[in-house]
């Protein structure tokens, strides 16, 4: 796209919307949930390069795929999840697919739109999409008011894999879960499971009674919550027969209300959250085992995303003899396994490398303002949703500590409510800036390394937008602040610009 014509030519050609929502994920449909129920009349399309919704959980495949925090909170605010605590992949799709056809969502998301690129012009008050059809390779252009950015943090077409020596003479198979072969046979194989994450710690346990004998190789090791998959007020709820509507809101609140509680635990009493964790970790395995050296992390409890084991189910493969921990690094790869940098070799036919993702910023889309080439980089957010210098642009990036779902919602409500007051002003931009009290704040990276530091935002921080010393200038990951401090937000405080 020549991002540097005016979009006069584009807009006169186009076919135009209100809100152009980028992704069919979790945020994407939830986007489109709210406009049509808080902003009726508003014409939106949902554009999404893969053939159909589910982001994360349609492109994720592999065994025992499932959620790593509660259905009741990853879930939406606006429909009851009836299953489990934890969900699996299908049972996430089936809920969305719910979300889709009980609000008559589908025929505004047009799938199979990859985004290449987008132009905002002031003179036009306009973006301008450039979509390439995958099936055809065909362009087609979009004008929009305002873009609501849904395309999650991380690149839905390739995974990150470290490359370590040898790699290309290992005689078995490589394979990575985020792109998992539909022809994988696992059975009578023997199996190293590179990761110590939520991936990994799900992938072990569902192929372990497949599979002659799974190794589970970590760097470092996690905590993790290995309690029941079950929620006993939301059982209880059920049976005296009350409303699942009411059970939902419930059952969040009393989850959130414990959250809470255990966050502020984790940061005035680290030491005892964390011999809690350990300790129930050891209570499924064998007296005697190590772990130490497997299963106590390096780190506080909190400072990476905690997993959740339901019923403890790979310390029970663990305990069973079907999985063995090894806790140690890579030297190379051999014909026909690994080589630690301890000495110690692991026969494998295939290696799983769950080595998490690439990050992607803003679905890695070309973008200009006014035909001046867009480096986020070079922003600064206001509350992680919008962008110093960005006109009519929202961005959906949950919560890293608690559900992603909780902040889309939010989100939501704050984008419905500016475009609302965009409208009574008539207002055709709305840009944030730092306001004459914010000079000489000092600007940070995205996130603090010392708070939250998982590896694909690290590799990639430069590329993110910058944050501020205020918290107005932050994605805080504060749910229970955040949730009183949006729908308070004074959209004509001096940090918003319009025009
Ligand atoms: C395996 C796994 C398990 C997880 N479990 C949890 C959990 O239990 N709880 C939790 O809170 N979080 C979890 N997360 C984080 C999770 O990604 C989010 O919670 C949530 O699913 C993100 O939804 P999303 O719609 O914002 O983004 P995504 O799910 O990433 O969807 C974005 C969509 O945008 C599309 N897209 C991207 N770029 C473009 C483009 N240029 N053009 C067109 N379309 C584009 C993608 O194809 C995709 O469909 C998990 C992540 C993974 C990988």
């Amino acid at each position: 796209m020549d991002l540097h014509q005016s979009a006069t030519t584009a807009a006169q050609t186009a076919e135009h919307f209100d809100v152009l929502i980028v992704g069919a994920g979790i945020s994407g449909i939830g986007a489109a949930y709210h406009l049509t129920t808080q902003r009726p009349g508003t014409r939106f399309a949902v554009l999404e390069v893969q053939d159909g919704f589910g982001g994360t959980w349609r492109t994720h495949r592999y065994p025992g795929i499932r959620s790593d925090s509660d259905l009741h909170t990853f879930g939406y605010r606006f429909k009851p999840w009836t299953s489990k605590p934890i969900g699996t992949g299908p049972e996430i799709l089936a809920y969305l697919n719910e979300v889709i056809e009980e609000n008559g969502l589908e025929r505004h998301i047009r799938y199979g739109h990859r985004i290449l690129a987008a132009g905002w012009s002031s003179e036009d008050g306009l973006w301008t999409v450039e979509a390439e059809l995958v099936a055809s390779g065909e362009r087609r252009r979009l004008t929009c008011n305002f873009l609501w950015m849904c395309q999650g943090y991380y690149r839905h077409t390739g995974p990150y894999t470290p490359e370590w020596p040898g790699m290309e003479g290992f005689q078995g198979r490589i394979v990575h879960p985020q792109t998992w072969p539909e022809d994988l046979d696992l059975t009578g194989r023997r199996v190293t499971v590179i990761g110590s994450g939520a991936t990994a710690a799900t992938l072990v346990p569902a192929i372990a009674g497949q599979c002659v004998h799974v190794t589970m190789l970590q760097r470092s090791p996690s905590y993790y919550f290995t309690g029941r998959n079950a929620n006993e007020l939301a059982d209880m709820l059920r049976e005296l027969q009350v409303d699942e509507t009411w059970i939902h809101e419930i059952v969040r609140r009393k989850l959130l209300h414990d959250q809470a509680i255990f966050n502020q635990r984790c940061l005035d009493e680290p030491e005892k959250v964390r011999a809690e964790l350990i300790g129930a970790v050891r209570a499924h395995l064998p007296p005697g085992y190590d772990v130490e050296k497997h299963f106590t992390p390096r780190y506080r409890p909190w400072h990476q995303r905690l997993c959740v084991i339901p019923n403890g189910d790979l310390l029970r493969a663990v305990a069973a003899g079907q999985v063995t921990m090894v806790t140690d690094e890579i030297e190379r790869f051999t014909p026909h396994g690994i080589r630690l940098k301890s000495g110690e070799e692991i026969e494998a036919d295939v290696v799983v490398t769950a080595t998490g993702f690439h990050l992607s910023v803003l679905g890695d889309i070309e973008f200009a303002v006014d035909g001046k080439p867009l480096v986020f980089g070079d922003t600064i957010t206001y509350r992680g949703m919008m962008f110093t210098g960005v006109p009519n642009m929202a961005w959906v990036f949950g919560y890293f500590r608690s559900s992603w779902t909780l902040r889309a919602d939010i989100v939501a409500d704050f984008v419905c409510r500016l475009l609302g007051h965009m409208e009574r002003r008539q207002a055709r931009k709305v840009e944030v800036a730092l306001r004459p009290d914010d000079a000489g704040m000092r600007l940070l990276d995205w996130i603090d390394p010392e708070d939250f530091n998982p590896g694909y935002l690290l590799r990639d921080l430069h590329r993110l937008p910058r944050r501020g010393e205020k918290r107005e200038w932050q994605h805080t990951q504060d749910y229970w602040r955040e949730k009183d401090e949006f729908p308070a937000i004074d959209l004509d405080g001096a940090e918003f610009v319009y025009a």
